[in-house]
């Protein structure tokens, strides 16, 4: 008998998934939400109301975590050891350096295999890229065939009442993806509206910043960034490909 597992993040599509896999009684054994621990703190709050609904059908809830700590991983963690270029820690997570991505997805590939189960992944339908890129024969893509999009993935959520409030604002309408909060994948109009709307997720990206020499955008510092807010520059929305 086949043993079913849904990869959650607690995000718009993932839990759009889900939730229409428990209403639609398709077999769903397990939820796994992999906790970069640098989440925005409506996330873990969703999760929690996950793991709550799940429960009453009887649907196991597994948190995972990585091996290392994100912030080990990006000052601490010896990298190049012995060679010319050996230093601490792999710096800003995103772009062509996504180690918390390869991490995270290493962690879920191995723990769905380990158990021998089918794997629902929540890559809406029109995410063609990433569809292509995950195919694995193990892996499931609901959200494909039920050609759901990322909208009708917010709208189906936010239908069921769910949100993602931080300062009364939904991060949906502020940012494209709610990914980790110290992202650099995170496009100038998101980190616009993290500075204006959400201070204290601006002021932890300040700290990390202080302790890494590489700048969180091409040759631009978060320092850099928050003065060119100040000054009165507003990005325009470029909605980006990959989070
Ligand atoms: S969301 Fe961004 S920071 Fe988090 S693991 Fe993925 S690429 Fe890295």
């Amino acid at each position: 008998m086949n043993y079913y597992i849904a990869s959650c993040s607690c995000g718009k599509d993932s839990l759009a998934m889900v939730l229409r896999l428990i209403k639609e009684k398709k077999p769903l054994d397990e939820i796994v939400f992999y906790d970069t621990d640098m989440e925005f703190k409506c996330i873990y709050d969703n999760w929690l109301l996950l793991k709550c609904y799940a429960g009453r059908h009887g649907i196991k809830c597994t948190r995972l975590e990585p091996k290392c700590s994100f912030l080990y991983t990006m000052f601490e963690k010896p990298v190049n050891v012995g060679k010319p270029n050996e230093h601490k820690g792999y710096s800003w997570c995103g772009g062509c350096c996504r180690w918390g991505t390869t991490a995270k997805l290493k962690a879920l590939d191995e723990y769905c295999q380990a158990k021998n189960a089918k794997c629902y992944v929540g890559i809406a339908a029109d995410e063609t890229e990433r569809l292509i890129k995950e195919r694995k024969p193990y892996k499931l893509f609901p959200l494909a065939e039920w050609k759901m999009t990322e909208r009708e993935c917010l709208d189906y959520c936010r239908d069921k009442g769910i949100s993602w409030k931080e300062n009364s604002i939904d991060l949906y309408d502020i940012l494209d993806r709610v990914s980790c909060w110290c992202c650099a994948n995170k496009n100038l109009w998101e980190l616009y509206n993290i500075w204006k709307y959400l201070p204290k997720y601006w002021e932890r990206l300040k700290e990390l910043q202080a302790k890494t020499h590489r700048p969180f955008k091409k040759d631009c510092s978060i320092f850099d960034l928050e003065q060119r807010f100040i000054n009165g520059y507003i990005p325009k929305h470029r909605k980006r490909k990959n989070g």
